[in-house]
């Protein structure tokens, strides 16, 4: 039997629980997860903020070696040859590719009827479709690639789920430019992530503005950012603004990238960008609500306001091809807490504590 982590309803604690082993079906492929990442998504999804169907396995970022694979199944999406026991990484959305959205806009990541692994493939359709298992079946349409064999699979799942985000932010939404400023609000994955790639494309100058210190000094530790800023700490906020605008010359970033998720980092991050500048926002996943902003400063500092959804297979590939050198400037292994499978629920409540900065379940071979 194959152990898999089962969301049973919305509120209810994780469990593992045993299902017949899937077989491969023509076209798509049987991974073996090494790694299952916990993303802050699951803990919105345990929640029940997003309607998605119950009883599920969750997971929707991993890596993992080729377990078997489906007839007419012999590339990754590269076209390099796959065989049983390469290490791989897979996206964990498939858009349908005839929607307004797929087809018209060229957005898939806007697809209406995404299907996405781990977070609406109940049970009940397919047992085995989430990476916090120890079997996965995907689809014909899923996007799986190789990964190096230099690259510290560990290292990969720092950003798993984040760098492919950031991936499509910067690439396509607002790329960095060599030589400009950039804060990013937000000091998780997806905020590292960012200031990892803005490093990475030519930032002259990174600052983090997050927290707690612990986290920032974690991200130190790891050479991601040149300079640091806490906000958490920190009684007046307006105080912690004003330092970040400071450490990025004094009139603001020309670039923002929001990472923080909370709504209030929006009207804060409004008034960071220098005049003329842009703001990225991307860690507005989950809907938080309203928050109050002053739209004068979008005006004033005539600012470039942009969105970012999600990703695509596309996305994933790209985040696999910078991972060498992500992972030779930055010490991405150090963010990264492992937790057995059978730990799901204790791993999930850490990462709610904000106790750990990158969980991710170990699935013992
Ligand atoms: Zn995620
Ligand atoms: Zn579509």
């Amino acid at each position: 039997m194959t152990r898999a982590v089962v969301l049973p309803a919305f509120g209810e604690p994780v469990r593992v629980r045993e299902y017949p082993p899937p077989r491969p079906v023509p076209g798509g492929m049987v991974i073996a997860p090494t790694y299952g990442g916990i993303c802050g998504t699951d803990l919105h999804l345990q929640r029940g903020h997003l309607p998605i169907p119950t009883p599920i396995v969750l997971g929707h970022e991993g890596l993992g070696l080729v377990h078997e694979l489906g007839e007419g199944t012999g590339t990754d999406a590269n076209g390099e040859p796959l065989a049983p026991g390469d290490p791989v990484m897979w996206a964990s959305s498939i858009a349908c590719g005839t929607c307004p959205a797929c087809r018209l806009h060229r957005e898939p990541t806007l697809c209406a009827h995404r299907r996405t692994y781990g977070v609406n493939r109940p049970v009940a359709e397919e047992p085995l479709s989430g990476a916090w298992a120890e079997r996965i079946a995907l689809h014909p349409g899923a996007t799986v690639v190789k990964v190096p064999d230099q690259v510290d699979p560990v290292a990969a799942m720092a950003f798993a789920c984040a760098g492919p985000t950031l991936v499509h932010a910067l690439f396509e939404r607002r790329p960095v430019r060599v030589g400009e400023t950039v804060i990013v609000q937000g000091s998780g994955p997806v905020g590292l992530a960012a200031a990892a790639l803005a490093s990475l494309a030519g930032a002259a100058r990174v600052v983090v503005l997050g927290g707690p210190a612990g986290r920032l000094d974690l991200a130190k530790a790891a050479g991601i950012g040149d300079a640091h800023v806490d906000l958490v700490g920190e009684p007046d906020p307006e105080t912690a603004l004003a330092r970040a605008r400071d450490l990025a010359g004094g009139a603001g970033a020309d670039l923002v990238i929001e990472c923080a998720g909370a709504p209030v980092a929006v009207a804060q991050g409004l008034t960071l960008p220098r005049r003329g500048g842009a703001y990225l926002v991307v860690g507005q996943y989950t809907d938080g609500g309203d928050t109050l902003v002053n739209p004068h400063q979008i005006v004033h500092r005539q600012l470039d306001v942009i969105g970012s959804w999600a990703f695509t297979g596309a996305h994933v590939v790209e985040y696999v091809r910078l991972l060498p050198a992500l992972a030779a400037r930055f010490d991405l292994a150090s963010l990264v807490t492992a937790f057995p499978l059978a730990d799901a629920e204790r791993a999930l409540r850490a990462v709610a504590a904000g106790t750990v900065l990158k969980a991710v379940l170990e699935v013992a071979a």
